[in-house]
């Protein structure tokens, strides 16, 4: 009957709820492998002075490594900039990974997790930073494994003198950028904070903070190992310095992150590194930096993927997440869901960005086609909200009507 039916159920939750499932993890380098391969090599020069913080911060802003959490703002002049602000510090790493398309930090932890934690030990050292917070999505349950185990094996070690923890994120976009992260981390809301100041004068707990995101941070042993010539060298040209993991999906043969010089031309991208495109389909538009960094036709693919080459044309490379379209996508659709993402996530603690998403949705579904009242809602929402995520949401807007406008006005 009825009762036994229920109480069946309540076995099941009950079980459900005591006996979680264990995550797949994937085959991964752990601490044995890293260190047999000469990982933990350059933290230790830096804990016995062989690398002075000076030597280590000049061959950071010489190697000129990028945020690659998407600000692309240089690491060396951060490392610099929060050792000059007054400690106690502390060091934030970035693992929110929410900006649609990009699954690069993922890669890295479930592939190369000691990279990220070797730099990390690395920065905090060099900058003074007493403890490490890494903040990650919950939505990544194998890292999670990846990262209990492998911190613990660090921690025998005795080689992570800074001590690290890992919090837990909850699921919101917004907790990507760096102010939100840390109200986040410290137990509140995510609300991005006004600026200034910035998170590395008056970040976490009101201390100076430096924050990277974890691939940023994967980067820095082989940078110090190897000099920051070698790093350089890497990019597709003298202009572009070093490597960088491209988050690729859409109507490519290979989909999938893809590391590649900084600066490689989209289409050298899609050809050499991912097959080409998927067959049947016809290249036709693409997202070089996830929802927010806008929207472009196929001729521009000939442009360089690196910071500096999308904010020329109103859009960002942000975090590296390459979204390509064909002639079976509409770009019109494409548009209208990052703009239902972005109402969706807004934190609504400014109007421009509250109001702004949702007028934009309903003016998209309505099929709306007065560019002034688009461009009105575009400046005022560009000019005056307070985080990236309400000055960004249009600029897919302003692209369809700017490259697509028989799809604007369909
Ligand atoms: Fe929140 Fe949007 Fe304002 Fe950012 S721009 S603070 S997400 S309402």
């Amino acid at each position: 009957g009825k009762r036994s039916v229920h109480k069946a159920t309540v076995e099941i939750l009950s079980h459900a709820a005591t006996q979680p499932v264990a995550p797949l993890v994937p085959d991964y380098e752990t601490y044995a492998d890293y260190r047999s391969n000469g990982g933990y090599e350059v933290l230790q020069q830096v804990l016995d002075g062989t690398i002075s913080p000076d030597a280590a911060t000049a061959t950071m802003s010489d190697a000129n490594l990028r945020g690659l959490g998407g600000a692309g703002f240089p690491a060396g002049r951060k490392w610099g900039f929060v050792r000059g602000y007054p400690g106690p510090r502390l060091m934030t790493i970035n693992g929110d990974e929410g900006e649609p398309g990009t699954f690069k930090d993922r890669w890295w932890l479930e592939s190369k997790p000691h990279r990220m934690l070797e730099g990390a030990q690395i920065a905090a050292r060099v900058v003074g930073c007493e403890r490490i917070y890494i903040y990650m999505r919950d939505e990544y349950p194998a890292v999670h494994e990846i990262l209990s185990r492998e911190l613990a094996a660090l921690e025998a070690s005795g080689l992570a003198l800074v001590p690290m923890e890992v919090r837990r994120g909850a699921g919101a976009y917004i907790c990507g950028e760096e102010s939100a992260m840390i109200e986040s981390i410290e137990g509140k809301r995510g609300l991005p904070r006004h600026k200034p100041p910035f998170i590395a004068q008056k970040g976490l707990f009101g201390l100076p903070t430096l924050n990277h995101n974890i691939e940023t941070v994967s980067w820095i042993p082989d940078i110090l190992r190897n000099g920051p010539d070698w790093f350089k060298a890497k990019g597709w040209n003298e202009a572009h310095s070093g490597l960088r993991s491209f988050s690729v999906s859409g109507r490519v043969a290979r989909p999938g992150v893809k590391i590649a010089p900084a600066g490689i031309p989209l289409i050298r991208l899609i050809e050499d590194h991912c097959g080409g495109m998927t067959p049947g389909h016809e290249f036709k538009a693409f997202l070089p930096g996830g929802a927010s960094g806008g929207i472009f036709p196929a001729h521009m693919a000939d442009r360089a993927m690196d910071f500096g080459t999308w904010e020329k044309e109103g859009g960002f490379l942000g975090s590296h997440a390459v979204v390509i379209l064909s002639q079976e996508d509409s770009v019109r659709d494409a548009v209208l869901n990052t703009m239902r993402f972005f109402k969706h996530e807004s934190c609504g603690q400014c109007t421009p960005c509250r109001s702004g998403t949702d007028k934009m949705v309903r003016m998209l579904e309505a099929h709306e086609q007065d560019e002034r009242l688009f461009n009105d809602l575009l400046m005022v929402m560009g000019d005056s909200s307070i985080c990236g995520l309400g000055q960004a949401a249009g600029n897919c807007v302003k692209h369809l009507m700017k490259h697509f406008p028989e799809e604007f006005t369909s």
